[in-house]
């Protein structure tokens, strides 16, 4: 995208015409904060306060066990589902949201291995976040004869990865949480169906970030977590997605209550309930349902095609100004390969973003050397983008972030 200029007064004028700027009022933001790390956890939508206290003093507190019925408390995890379906681009009862992402990464990788009992191969990425590698490496363990094959960004090594022909499931993640590379999903969803793999796609660093397509796709199944760009808070539920045409066999191995088909009926054996309801487990924290409902609110209405533009400006307009600082820049300068987060490269990355925050802007370090910036659309102005792009070359030129204090890790970097 053209910069028409990079003064702060140009960036206010972009502000002024952002068809988004209206949903900045739907957060609480902290003042004196830029917040650069909505890809780690998303800031506070101003519905969330009210929407919790009201579960826990009404619905809970006065409705008690009631509420199971007149709150909607059981059928809050097929609710949510419905609001977050258009999201993902998928219909309502492909989607389900619940449980935690590593757990739906196991559940869904094993239903894929089921799929595809005749295959024993899974294929992940070798830079993906890591609970996606510790999971694939518990499913391997578990099951006799799987084995893991590891690949790099990028759809040659995939292909390379698919050729023998024994790969039950790929395991993809469609943001890369430390470099913010895009993967092609319509593509690489393809391709593992041509070799007869089902795909099985990461969405933490998408949904919310930019439009995710998952049926045009033909994605065979999904997770993902609502505490990042969909800005549900820390913990909150996750979602999985089964496309419909593996509704009818794809089974799930924790086979709990709340996926049973008639939970109320209380007998002896499990059967499914129908759609991706099957891939619940147990009772779900409700209260933190309650935040996703509300935070999933502030979507209603909003056009995922300017959501994408706007993150494509920001990032561009971030690189662009912090060219100065002379980082290395690890985020792809190609659009249809960049997510929603712009990620540099520099041995002393950990006291660099230590020094930011000290000046109230927010990002986060990933180790061994990124210093990573999230852009959500939803809450940021290009003038926040403005000034910590100024506050950073600042801070690497002026040499601030030498003081030995940025230096002490923290537990949570
Ligand atoms: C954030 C993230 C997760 C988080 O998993 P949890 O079970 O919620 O802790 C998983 N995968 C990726 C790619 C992530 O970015």
């Amino acid at each position: 995208m053209p910069l028409p200029s990079l003064s702060r007064e140009a960036c206010a004028e972009l502000d002024a015409a952002d068809p988004l700027a209206p949903r900045r009022a739907d957060f609480l933001l902290p003042e004196g904060v830029i917040y650069l790390d909505g890809n780690s956890l998303g800031a506070l939508p101003r519905a969330v306060p009210g929407r919790v206290a009201h579960l826990i003093e009404q619905e809970w507190g006065r409705g008690l066990v009631r509420s199971w019925n007149d709150a909607g408390w059981w059928d809050q995890p097929r609710a949510l589902a419905a609001m977050l379906a258009p999201l993902v681009g998928a219909a309502s009862d492909e989607v389900v949201v619940g449980d935690g992402t590593s757990a739906n990464l196991f559940k869904t990788l094993v239903a894929a291995l089921r799929l595809n009992p005749d295959r024993r191969v899974v294929v992940a990425e070798a830079g993906a976040f890591p609970t996606d590698l510790y999971i694939a490496q518990g499913v391997a363990e578990l099951f006799d004869g799987v084995r893991l094959r590891l690949v790099g960004p990028g759809g040659e090594e995939l292909a390379e990865a698919l050729r023998p022909g024994d790969v039950g499931a790929v395991l993809l993640g469609h943001v890369d949480y430390r470099t913010g590379e895009l993967r092609d999903m319509a593509a690489e969803t393809r391709l593992a169906h041509d070799h007869g793999a089902l795909a099985v796609w990461d969405l933490c660093h998408s949904v919310g970030a930019l439009p995710v397509e998952l049926s045009a796709c033909g994605a065979d199944f999904a997770v993902g977590c609502t505490y990042k760009y969909l800005n549900a808070g820390p913990g909150a539920p996750a979602f999985t997605y089964v496309a419909a045409r593996h509704h009818a066999r794809a089974r799930q191995p924790l086979t709990g209550w709340h996926g049973h088909a008639r939970p109320f009926d209380f007998t002896g054996d499990y059967e499914p309930a129908a759609g991706a309801s099957c891939f619940l487990s147990g009772s779900q924290p409700l209260v933190a349902a309650a935040a996703v409902e509300a935070a999933l609110q502030v979507w209603r209405g909003v056009d995922l095609a300017l959501v994408r533009a706007k993150s494509l400006a920001l990032t561009d307009l971030f690189l662009e100004l912090t060219r100065p600082a002379g980082l290395e820049v690890v985020t792809p300068l190609e659009h249809a390969r960049r997510g929603s987060q712009v990620s540099l490269r520099h041995p002393d990355g950990y006291a660099m973003v230590q020094a930011l925050i000290e000046r109230g802007i927010i990002g986060d370090f990933r180790a061994p050397d990124i210093l990573r910036f999230g852009f959500t659309p939803l809450y940021l102005r290009h003038v926040d983008v403005f000034d910590a792009a100024t506050a950073l070359v600042e801070v690497v030129r002026g040499g601030e972030w030498r003081d030995p204090r940025f230096a002490r890790r923290a537990q949570v970097t």
